[in-house]
């Protein structure tokens, strides 16, 4: 370990010094191999304490991925110092980089590194440009307002096209894409940036990871084209200063500092996205990126400063973004590390937290001890005594706190705003393949749905079978996957089964009634109930009408208990009941009998007679679906996704290939992968994310209803059972 920092009151690194981003991509545009070059280029600026002479950081890697794990920990912090000619600044910065998983099942992952991060690098396949995943992404980014800068990355790629990227990035993305650099050569004959403002070529001795450039003039072929770029570059940076705007039309050049200056106003305000190329594989253009990532992107200064409730009043707070501030953070990412065991990844938005103190969970309310503070780096951890505002870290030693919890002083609580995720599509049946694996297979899932909040454990209430849920097929199939290798419990599963939900199409009243008065103490409930729908995706939301004590209010939240549990099971097949508002608003009670288990189980008899006159529709998940294929095969492709009652949106060409997008249940894409390798002999591809929810039309929802319906039936026999 390295020496601790000598103080847990003075910050190490100032605040300016620090970037917090994130790479986002589609699967395969090159997210990791992004991120080894960075933290190649970037481990060899820096020195800590204990890395092994005798190992470079790329043999590390190389073992890493042949072992198969993976080499990124949820931030992994880096040192950087602008090298490049025309750097804004020369001193080192501290770059923490949020890890943003890239696979298709994951988008809702993402949603969570983008709370935490204060800037993002958009990588993208030079020779497919924007895809779909890019595109859902950059609408996550902003919602979160996340400045970017955009990298076209694979300029070595046969079909590669850097103006074509950039043309996409303006028109599928809606953005405004400032072109930084432009590619010397392309293909195989790529070997070099121009740096549009500084006019100086950079062009790299060779492919190889580590490979020095050599900085040139512009050359000669490119002359014209580097004075047409460059002007409109700086008119499209001018614009966003009037000082500047006056000069460009004066015809005058500004200084180099005043256009990047402004340049970086005009990417913090989201106006203009700084967009560079190169080829991480073939180890080009990365380092002007990262240059652009001190030069652009936001400190955690150039961030608000977040707010939150204070549980005790109720009143939104704000904490400033200041060392000596009360501590708030949110804990982002829970991991198992394999040397150190549990970690809690956080963000400190405001004041300092030191190892060894105390902290409120303000979300569980639980008190926990933080035992150490670490700072990930790619192959080493390093134990720093305190951490400070705007600063990343790992705390080992939390025991109840996982993703989205607010850690605060205990003497100032506040709750920032969690970390919502989109419930789970799809679920198995799961059983170990050995009953003497029940535990071992209970504890891994556990471990695993820890790290992951958008996969879910429970247990079917009927069948006592173990359900997991997530995001599509190959989530789970992930799952099942990592159980076997990193927890050794094998196990099978059932067949995927869609994730229905059930709501109602109109308002309705009904009353619930639960009375017992023979002899003894009686039990009584009464309550009127009123349901209406809800816009989709709403949820539930209770409230109360009752006026004049008909109903002591000591009994409402009993009441709404019942109606809860009743939503989880739908009437008309047992699936949770969504979008739904209820308001109770009469009823009445009994002095000695009424109790909260009775005005319970009248909620619940309420809601479920309400639902029954409500018109209850069943809703099933509908997925988003973009196919990219050689031209040949789509109308075979489109023929069957019509087959699959699939709404087609779009078909566009794109460079060799055609893409499609479509919206289509996700009931009708049970093993598409193959259903597509087989229908185009492997050569088209496709992703694929949940979109919404959507009204299953009858003559299907009959047939799920039919398959469904003797459980749920039978439930409701077992439920009136119990109430007799
Ligand atoms: P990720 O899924 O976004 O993390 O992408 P990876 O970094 O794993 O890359 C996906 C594939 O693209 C791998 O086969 C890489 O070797 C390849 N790749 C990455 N960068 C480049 C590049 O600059 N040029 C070319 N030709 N291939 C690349």
């Amino acid at each position: 370990m390295a020496e601790p920092s000598d103080t847990t009151k003075k910050r190490k690194v100032p605040l300016k010094k620090i970037r917090n981003i994130g790479i986002i991509a589609h699967i395969d545009a090159g997210k990791t191999t992004t991120t080894e070059r960075i933290l190649f280029y970037t481990g060899r600026s820096y020195k800590i304490g204990d890395i092994d002479e005798g190992t470079t950081q790329m043999d590390w890697m190389e073992q890493e991925k042949e072992r198969g794990i993976t080499i990124m920990s949820a931030a992994t912090t880096c040192f950087w110092t602008p090298t490049l000619p025309g750097a804004v600044s020369q001193e080192e910065h501290r770059i923490n980089i949020i890890d943003t998983p890239g696979h298709v099942d994951f988008t809702a992952e993402v949603e969570r590194s983008l709370r935490v991060l204060d800037g993002g690098i958009t990588v993208l396949d030079a020779e497919e440009g924007v895809q779909s995943q890019s595109e859902t992404v950059w609408n996550q980014a902003d919602k979160y307002n996340v400045p970017r800068l955009c990298f076209a990355n694979k300029m070595d790629k046969l079909g590669a096209d850097f103006l074509a990227t950039v043309k996409d990035i303006k028109e599928r993305l809606g953005a405004n894409p400032a072109i930084m650099t432009l590619p010397i050569g392309v293909e195989s004959s790529f070997k070099g940036v121009v740096l549009l403002l500084d006019q100086k070529a950079l062009i790299w001795k060779s492919d190889q990871t580590g490979s020095e450039y050599d900085v040139t003039d512009i050359p000669d072929d490119m002359k014209a084209d580097v004075k047409k770029y460059r002007a409109k570059l700086i008119e499209q940076i001018s614009e966003h200063d009037d000082q500047l705007l006056a000069k460009f039309l004066e015809g005058k050049e500004p200084t180099l500092t005043q256009l990047k200056k402004t340049l970086r106003k005009a990417t913090l305000a989201y106006k203009l996205v700084p967009t560079f190329c190169g080829s991480s594989l073939r180890n080009k253009g990365v380092q002007p990126l990262l240059d652009a990532v001190v030069d652009y992107l936001p400190s955690p200064i150039d961030v608000p400063d977040i707010k939150g409730l204070n549980p005790k009043s109720e009143k939104e707070e704000t904490r400033p973004n200041k060392i000596d501030a009360p501590f708030a953070g949110l804990a982002f990412k829970i991991q198992t590390d394999p040397h150190v065991g549990r970690l809690t990844y956080i963000r400190v938005y405001s004041g300092t937290l030191k190892s060894g103190s105390y902290t409120l969970n303000s979300t569980t309310k639980k008190k926990e001890r933080v035992g150490r503070i670490l700072l990930m780096h790619a192959n080493t951890r390093e134990e720093i005594d305190a951490a400070f505002a705007g600063e990343i870290v790992a705390l080992v030693g939390l025991k109840n706190t996982t993703t989205g919890d607010t850690l605060c002083d205990e003497s100032h609580p506040i709750i920032l705003e969690g970390i919502t995720f989109t419930d789970p599509v799809i679920s198995l049946a799961i059983e170990p393949k050995t009953k003497a694996d029940q535990e071992k297979m209970g504890y891994a899932l556990n471990r695993l749905s820890e790290e992951d909040p958008t996969f879910t454990i429970k247990s079917d209430q009927e069948t006592g079978q173990t359900i997991i849920s997530g995001m599509g097929e190959l989530h789970l199939e992930i799952i099942v996957d990592r159980m076997k290798r990193e927890f050794k419990v094998e196990a099978n599963t059932g067949q995927p089964q869609v994730a229905y939900k059930e709501t109602i199409k109109k308002l309705a009243e009904a009353e619930g009634k639960y009375i017992r008065q023979s002899g003894g103490r009686g039990q009584y409930g009464h309550c009127f109930l009123r349901i209406e729908p809800r816009k989709r995706g709403q949820g539930y939301q209770f409230d109360s009408e009752v006026v004049g004590g008909r109903i002591p209010r000591e009994f409402i939240p009993a009441i709404q208990k019942g109606v809860k549990e009743a939503l989880e099971n739908g009437v008309i097949a047992g699936f949770p009941l969504v979008d739904i508002q209820v308001v109770v608003y009469d009823g009445s009670y009994h002095d000695v009998d009424s109790s909260e288990i009775a005005f319970k189980i009248a909620g619940s008899i309420a809601l479920q007679s309400a639902v029954k006159l409500a018109n209850p529709v069943l809703l099933e998940p509908v997925m988003k679906l973009e196919v990219s294929t050689p031209e040949e095969f789509m109308g075979e492709i489109i023929g069957d996704l019509s087959s699959k009652r699939a709404k087609i949106q779009a078909t566009t060409k794109r460079g060799r290939v055609t893409i499609i997008n479509v919206q289509v249940p996700l009931a009708e894409m049970s093993k598409y992968a193959t259903v597509l390798r087989s229908m185009t002999q492997g050569r088209a591809s496709f992703y694929m994310e949940p979109s919404h929810y959507a009204e299953v039309p009858q003559n299907i929802a009959d047939k799920i209803i039919a398959k469904n319906k003797p459980s749920a039936a039978a439930a409701e026999g077992e439920k009136n059972k119990n109430k007799r």
